[in-house]
């Protein structure tokens, strides 16, 4: 089916609920009402509706720049063949989500999980791929459009307001988390929407004419060495390391340094993400210049000066650069 058979409305959140007062009231009959229009909704309304449901579909966002989080994302789905071996393919999910391939178990790790979401993910993810090809190619276009195009940014809908956590728990739910993160090397700027800091995509750690250090100064990875790894979340991880005598996350902040050869080489985030989020950044860094979200020096040890004294860095308070 195609998603325009689906009835769609708009509610509006809790937060507007003085106005809902004076909107006109509409009514619908529905078998099936299913609450925002992500891949979750969407696939709960489809399913409902081709079992013979009749469907109401409600979205908080207009139609018009409706960005859910599945809509912004990479697209990225993990597609192991069917002709694969089962246990091998339980294996693998098992690995993914209880976090034992890793060298440390991390925090969150959820092992009363792992084995049931292993087998169902041994047994419907060699699915993905013909599921997804046999979707209706407007529908597909539209949760499907990523990386690159119009609209995508990092970190997430601005419309991620919660109301989905609020409402899980309110039913009693216990919510699990994965037992990893993925971070990332990002600006974050001191601007906010709805709450949240806005970070953006800095250019991948490990090209030429940049280094990454620590809010100490160190250098703390080979970072083109490191980068190796296809996924780069090795370097990552090095980024969000604990340090167990001072607990302290040295390298949170880390300071990405680069030179002018890179400077007037184009913008240092993704412009198209910093313009989803409203926020003026020109390929030739300098509004961000003038803002104070790139640190400069003419020197090295003037730059150092002017990121030791930057308000968001950590240890330049409490460690001398010497003993660092
Ligand atoms: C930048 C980015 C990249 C990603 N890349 C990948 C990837 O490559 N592969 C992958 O597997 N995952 C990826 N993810 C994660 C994945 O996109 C999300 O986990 C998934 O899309 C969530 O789907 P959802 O339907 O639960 O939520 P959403 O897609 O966020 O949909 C929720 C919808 O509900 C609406 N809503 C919320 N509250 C209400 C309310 N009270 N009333 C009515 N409507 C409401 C919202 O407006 C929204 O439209 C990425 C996420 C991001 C942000």
């Amino acid at each position: 089916m195609a998603a325009s058979d689906l009835l769609a409305g708009a509610v509006k959140s809790s937060e507007d609920s003085a106005d809902m007062t004076s909107a006109p009231i509409q009514h619908y009959d529905a078998d099936v009402v299913t609450i925002g229009f992500g891949a979750a909704g969407g696939c709960a309304a489809i399913e409902a509706h081709d079992a013979g449901a009749n469907v109401v579909l409600l979205e908080k966002q207009p139609e018009a720049t409706h960005y859910s989080n599945t809509r912004m994302s990479g697209g990225g789905f993990h597609s192991p063949s069917p002709d694969g071996e089962w246990t091998a393919i339980k294996a693998y999910a098992q690995a993914m989500f209880s976090g034992e391939n890793l060298p440390h178990k991390l925090e969150g790790e959820q092992s009363e999980f792992s084995d049931a979401l292993a087998a169902a993910w041994a047994t419907y993810a060699p699915q993905n791929d013909v599921f997804m090809r046999g979707l209706d190619p407007q529908f597909r276009k539209a949760f499907l459009d990523g990386h690159g195009k119009n609209g995508w940014a990092f970190y997430g809908s601005p419309a991620n307001t919660g109301d989905g956590i609020r409402m899980a728990l309110k039913i009693g739910a216990a919510l699990a988390k994965i037992g990893s993160v993925a971070g990332r090397v990002i600006c974050a700027i001191p601007e906010r929407r709805l709450g949240l800091k806005i970070g953006l995509n800095t250019s991948s750690v490990g090209k030429p004419h940049e280094i990454v250090v620590d809010n100490h100064g160190r250098r703390y990875a080979a970072e083109r060495r490191i980068t190796k790894d296809p996924s780069r979340y090795i370097f990552y991880k090095e980024a969000l390391q604990f340090d167990t005598v001072t607990l302290t996350y040295p390298r949170i902040p880390s300071w990405m340094m680069f030179d002018t050869t890179l400077m007037n080489n184009g913008a240092r985030v993704s412009a198209s993400a910093a313009s989803y989020n409203g926020i003026d950044w020109d390929q030739g860094n300098q509004n961000a210049l003038r803002n104070g979200w790139i640190v400069q020096g003419a020197t090295l040890a003037e730059l150092a000066a002017n990121i030791r004294a930057h308000p968001d860095n950590r240890a330049a308070v409490e460690v001398p650069l010497e003993t660092a």
